[in-house]
């Protein structure tokens, strides 16, 4: 029987129209071959937004997201929106959508391709065969947790406040989600927290030990903060998936992101307890190539990939669609932000076509 799904579709700012034409092309044809169906409906959000509705992310759009099964996120942003007040720029309508859609856990993965492996900053031994999930947790934490502010003391001196807090519910989601993960790929958990020093960390600590035993196929462990940044750069192969804090994850995830040295190939899924999820490229709208035919469309039909892996279940889609991807990288197809010598360099729309063969 045919999956029928409803996808919104944003394609945002800059060159976010031309990667999102790509990825829908793509899904189109891994569609047709798998017996899925996919609905797309298009909605304004970011900076187009603005320039069309006044905000950037105006109701209706939110409402089309609730509406569908999974949400698919180009890029948004660019310098003429950049002097606008707080509330109408961009990024406000990123944070928008991600409360609106209840989004909680950050799926960032960093996996090394061997075809671009040279492009990491790191020896060729020590991220030869990378393959990591950071889980993030983005709703609590310290980026959210009450008391915050700039406050007088008694003395008259300025005192900046945020507190780290995090409740049993909300550790247990965000583990729930990281042991799930960790069964679609190495079943190997990595807890990362400071739990030598930190209350909340030690909470953290005790609620992950205790989900574990719902998850006897998973293999936990723990580790400090400072460490697992160490042991990122040290040794990144003892990771399968990483789950966090909303602070140690933004910066792990964008650490464990740049082992694989390229940001037109990193994708990322944001989920939450039920309802769709929204998935993205990690890289911004990239306004200097926009309209250029330059973008590299593989970050994007990667995100489409884990669009098909963790928000609608479409394992073997998603498959096909890696696949394929490595099969164009294999060939020596490169975009200009990835290009090396004796390699065939491509413009967006023939990436696409590179990719469509490929899966046919
Ligand atoms: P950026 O990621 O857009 O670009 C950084 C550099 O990487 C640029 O040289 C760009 O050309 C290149 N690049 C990025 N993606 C590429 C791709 N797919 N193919 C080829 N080259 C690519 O970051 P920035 O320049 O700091 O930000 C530009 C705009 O994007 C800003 O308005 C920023 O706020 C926004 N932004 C949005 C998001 C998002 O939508 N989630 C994330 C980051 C930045």
């Amino acid at each position: 029987m045919t999956q029928h799904y409803r996808i919104t579709l944003l394609p945002g700012d800059g060159i976010g129209p031309e990667i999102m034409a790509v990825a829908v092309t793509v899904l189109k044809t891994v569609a047709e071959q798998l017996d899925l169906s996919f609905e797309f409906q298009e909605a304004l959000m970011g900076g187009a937004a603005i320039d069309a509705k006044g905000e950037p992310l105006p109701m209706e759009t939110l409402e089309v997201c609730r509406n569908s099964d999974a949400v698919l996120l180009s890029a948004i942003g660019g310098d003429q929106w950049d002097t606008l007040p707080r509330h109408l720029r961009p990024e406000t309508g990123l944070l928008g959508l991600r409360a609106g859609l209840g989004l909680f856990a950050n799926l960032r993965p960093a996996k090394i391709l061997p075809q671009l492996i040279d492009a990491s900053s790191l020896k060729r031994e020590v991220v030869d065969g990378v393959d990591i999930m950071v889980v993030r947790e983005l709703t609590g934490g310290v980026y959210f947790g009450q008391p915050k502010g700039i406050f007088t003391t008694e003395t008259g001196e300025k005192r900046g406040v945020n507190t780290m807090a995090y409740t049993e519910s909300e550790i247990d989601r965000i583990g729930r989600v990281a042991f799930e993960t960790a069964l679609k790929r190495g079943k190997k958990l990595c807890s990362v927290d400071k739990a030598n020093v930190l209350e909340v960390s030690q909470l953290w600590r005790d609620r992950m030990t205790t989900l574990a035993a719902e998850y006897p196929d998973v293999e936990l462990s723990h580790m400090y903060v400072d460490n697992a940044a160490m042991q990122l750069l040290r040794w990144p192969k003892q990771f399968d998936t990483i789950v966090t804090s909303n602070l140690f994850g933004d910066i792990l995830s964008d650490a464990a992101a740049m082992l694989t040295g390229s940001i037109g190939m990193l994708p990322s899924a944001s989920l939450g307890a039920s309802g769709p999820g929204l998935f993205e490229p990690v890289h911004g709208s990239a306004p200097d190539i926009a309209g250029q035919d330059k973008a590299n469309p593989l970050a994007m039909v990667l995100s489409a990939a884990m669009m098909l892996r963790y928000g609608l279940n479409q394992a073997i889609a998603a498959d096909r669609i890696e696949q394929a991807v490595l099969k164009v990288l294999d060939q020596g197809d490169r975009t200009a932000d990835i290009m090396s010598e004796g390699m065939t360099l491509l413009g967006c729309q023939a990436m696409g076509n590179a990719l469509i063969q490929a899966i046919s």
